[in-house]
């Protein structure tokens, strides 16, 4: 018995089959991360959050909630963390990335669905899902077709379902929307949370989230060097805890890493042997615990040193500025900020691909894995000329279409080890 199961059933969970989830979670999760050789010790942390992101995580929220704050669920790195925190709310990551009752999602939702949309629905649906139980406020998002007309169905599901509204241009009027839909979200959040959003408050909220930003983009620059001090699967792990994490926490135990990585550069220490292919992974976000391609890439031979995806630079790469010196100036940098997130939404998208390229010179890789989720389309559709491009600029691409399933894992690692040859080469 769990010592946190009175508050699992207080949630709503279905505790037994919870208890199956988190138990074939924490067994992938050791076959996965606790084998790779020479972890840093800051690693442990990141261990321990993940040990207990169903239980003290909750716990902390719930006690947050007992003192008045609000806890906002997410799905997309279009709904501004800065305004959250503004109202001293909690924000919270929602997507998820395992194969669980799809069968339940496909009851409501066609099958030719993304995983990550099946995989959301099937963890509310299944009652296994702590932290959208804990939610005061559910955020949705009109980027994909998908996602759009899946919150529709969402609503009835939840306690409060607020849906922001996105441009598909990087137009004058794409901004001018995306800046409407911020003061709409503004009002939301001072409305649940009583509080009003004010410049200090506010400003409050872009240092703690700009701090986070720069320690994983800290963490990211250190993965250029040669031999490369931390496993892509490690980052790719960081890089999901920061949408769950209490985040001041999160920003001090990321800079204690990168010290420690600073410390194995010098000393010439790397996670890799000598020569490994170094690869970028690009496309579609990678949510807890969807590590299937990273580990298939870092069992063949080949090391992840970047990650073009909402779950990595893509999502962080910017900090908000702070110019300005009323509540109007800062919403206008927040909004400047966000827009420019190069998502496979937006048409035309040519900084997304200038970006990757930028990256393959950067981390000096020798390959490209794009990574698409079965029935994505924007980010399968995007990578078919992507790749014709890329393959232009002398940079390798294997472009991969998956899902959540175990199925595919041989032929994707025979796929895989065929492009590390290739590369090597
Ligand atoms: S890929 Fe697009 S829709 Fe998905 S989280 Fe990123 S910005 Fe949002
Ligand atoms: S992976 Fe693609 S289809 Fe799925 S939610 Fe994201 S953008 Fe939409």
């Amino acid at each position: 018995m769990s010592g946190y199961n009175q508050m699992w059933s207080e949630l709503g969970l279905d505790l037994e089959a919870h208890d199956a989830l988190l138990s074939v979670l924490g067994d992938s999760y050791h076959n996965i991360f606790m084998t790779q050789k020479n972890r840093p010790e800051g690693m442990k942390y990141f261990d321990f959050v993940m040990s207990e992101v169903h239980g003290l995580r909750i716990k902390e929220l719930m006690d947050a909630k007992t003192q008045g704050k609000k806890v906002i669920g997410l799905y997309c790195v279009f709904v501004p963390e800065e305004l959250i925190i503004a109202v001293d709310g909690i924000s919270v990551g929602l997507c998820a990335g395992a194969e669980f009752n799809f069968e339940g999602a496909e009851q409501i939702l066609p099958r030719n669905l993304c995983a990550l949309i099946k995989s959301a629905f099937g963890f509310k649906l299944g009652r296994v899902c702590p932290y959208i139980e804990a939610c005061d406020l559910v955020v949705g998002e009109n980027t994909c077709d998908g996602k759009k007309k899946a919150y529709e169905v969402l609503s009835p599901y939840v306690k409060d379902l607020y849906v922001v509204d996105l441009p598909q241009t990087k137009s004058n009027a794409g901004k001018m929307l995306l800046k409407e839909e911020y003061l709409k979200f503004i009002a939301k959040l001072e409305e649940i949370s009583g509080k009003k959003i004010t410049y200090e408050n506010l400003r409050k909220g872009i240092d703690i989230v700009n701090a986070k930003r720069k320690a994983v983009l800290r963490l990211a620059e250190l993965r250029k060097s040669n031999p490369i001090p931390i496993s892509g699967l490690d980052s790719l792990l960081i890089n999901q805890v920061f949408f769950y994490d209490d985040p001041v926490r999160f920003t001090n135990s990321v800079n204690a890493l990168c010290d420690e990585l600073v410390e194995r550069i010098k000393r010439g220490e790397g996670v890799f042997p000598e020569g490994t292919v170094r690869v970028i992974v690009s496309g579609c976000p990678m949510a807890v615990p969807n590590w299937k391609v990273p580990y298939i890439v870092e069992t063949s031979g080949a090391a992840i040193v970047g990650e073009e995806s909402c779950v990595g630079e893509r999502g962080t790469r910017w900090l908000t500025e702070t110019k300005g010196s009323t509540v109007e100036d800062l919403v206008e940098n927040i909004t400047d900020r966000y827009f420019k997130i190069d998502c496979a939404i937006f048409t035309p998208n040519h900084s997304r691909l200038e970006h990757i390229k930028e990256m393959f010179e950067r981390y000096n890789a020798k390959g490209l894995i794009h990574y698409n989720l079965q029935f994505c389309q924007p980010y399968i559709i995007e990578s078919g000329h992507f790749e014709t491009d890329l393959k232009n600029s002398n940079i390798p691409t294997l472009r991969l279409e998956t899902d959540y399933s175990q199925e595919d894992i041989g032929q994707l690692k025979t796929r895989v080890e065929a492009f590390i040859e290739r590369i090597k080469g």
